[in-house]
């Protein structure tokens, strides 16, 4: 998630009705009832999402011998600071950027920088478990197409809209 820079952009904050409590709670009901096929879906996402993982703990666990912390929030190991935060930085637009995600894991600025991303956060790794290894090149596919057609390459794409639209986040103008 990367801030805005510009100072139209609008924030919204829907509230969240009753279709998503709701479906909210089916999806209880269905973790209750039966609960060895829910650990087995989400074991299956988690080795879906795995390649991206896998490089996620690399940096992470690089970051974290210059400096970075580690903490487990939900289904995400959330990495920043120290070399997490350096590395963040070397990125294209990496001073703009709060955090990444990269499957099961996100690498964060800071411990607030998460706070204040994780809902938008959390829809990039519900991505990575649908698209799994297609994630990246389906995101960056993406990109490209809406910046061909005229639109904006980051805030266009799909993937951070419906990251966006879900929290209710920012969108630029
Ligand atoms: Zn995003």
């Amino acid at each position: 998630m990367r801030v805005a820079t510009q100072a139209t952009t609008i924030i919204r904050f829907p509230a969240l009705g009753d279709c998503c409590d709701r479906v909210s709670s089916t999806r209880n009901d269905v973790r209750l009832r039966y609960p060895l096929i829910t650990t087995l879906l989400f074991l299956v996402r988690v080795l879906w999402a795995s390649p991206y993982t896998l490089v996620g703990l690399l940096i992470g666990g690089i970051g974290l011998c210059f400096g970075g912390r580690v903490r487990v929030r939900g289904r995400s190991i959330e990495f920043y600071g120290g070399g997490i935060r350096w590395f963040l930085h070397r990125l294209p637009h990496g001073q703009f950027t709060l955090a990444l995600t990269l499957g099961h894991t996100i690498l964060g600025q800071t411990d607030a920088a998460l706070d204040i991303c994780r809902r938008h956060e959390a829809i990039h790794v519900a991505q990575y478990e649908r698209w799994g290894p297609f994630m990246l090149p389906a995101y960056y596919l993406s990109s490209v197409f809406v910046w061909l057609t005229g639109r904006r390459f980051y805030r266009d794409n799909p993937f951070e809209v419906e990251a966006n639209d879900f929290h209710g986040g920012e969108h630029g103008p």
